[in-house]
């Protein structure tokens, strides 16, 4: 008999604006649930959105979010996250430019970090329509920052975003 690890719940939102989106989300969704100690247990609707920040010009965003189950700590998962978006091409290069395949982790359970290379909630996931609507399909009843889902919704509505 194998020995129950607990599992946490997490959010990782998924971007890419380079290459084949559609391929690079897919692929890291069956990357995720491959992970040791991991399920993908949600995946919400996929968004199309323009680019904010960064270099003018760059082509929309396609996003989604996923709710995970886990074993692995915060930092582990993130350095998995990295070797997945390695996998799709990502090459860190101007901040906020385009790339194949963007994973961040938004929330994980139980866990605040203020720490840059890794902040938990992430520190701008809450300010973005392309992670608070997708947030609003599979976990309405999150809270970010102390506030609901739906509240961010409303404070970034002026953000343009389209199921796709
Ligand atoms: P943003 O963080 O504003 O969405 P970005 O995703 O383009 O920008 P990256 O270049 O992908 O930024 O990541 C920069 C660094 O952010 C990563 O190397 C990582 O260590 C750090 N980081 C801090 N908190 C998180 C988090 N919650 N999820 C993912 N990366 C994070
Ligand atoms: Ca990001
Ligand atoms: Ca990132």
């Amino acid at each position: 008999m194998s020995a129950t690890t607990h599992r946490y719940r997490a959010y990782i939102a998924l971007g890419s604006n380079q290459g084949v989106s559609a391929e690079a989300l897919n692929g890291a969704l069956t990357e995720l649930d491959a992970l040791a100690e991991t399920q993908v247990q949600k995946v919400s609707p996929w968004y199309r959105s323009a680019a904010i920040g960064g270099p003018a010009n760059q082509p929309d965003f396609l996003n989604a979010v996923c709710e995970i189950a886990t074993g692995l700590e915060p930092q582990p998962l993130l350095q998995a996250l990295h070797r997945i978006e390695h996998h799709f091409g990502r090459e860190r290069q101007v901040r906020w430019g385009p790339r194949t395949l963007d994973l961040d982790i938004v929330w994980y359970e139980g866990v605040t970090s203020t720490a840059p290379e890794l902040t938990l909630p992430h520190p701008r996931a809450h300010e973005r329509a392309f992670v608070v609507r997708p947030l609003m399909d599979i976990a309405p009843d999150l809270t970010l920052h102390g506030e609901t889902i739906s509240h961010w919704l409303k404070q970034t509505e002026n953000q343009s975003i389209s199921r796709r």
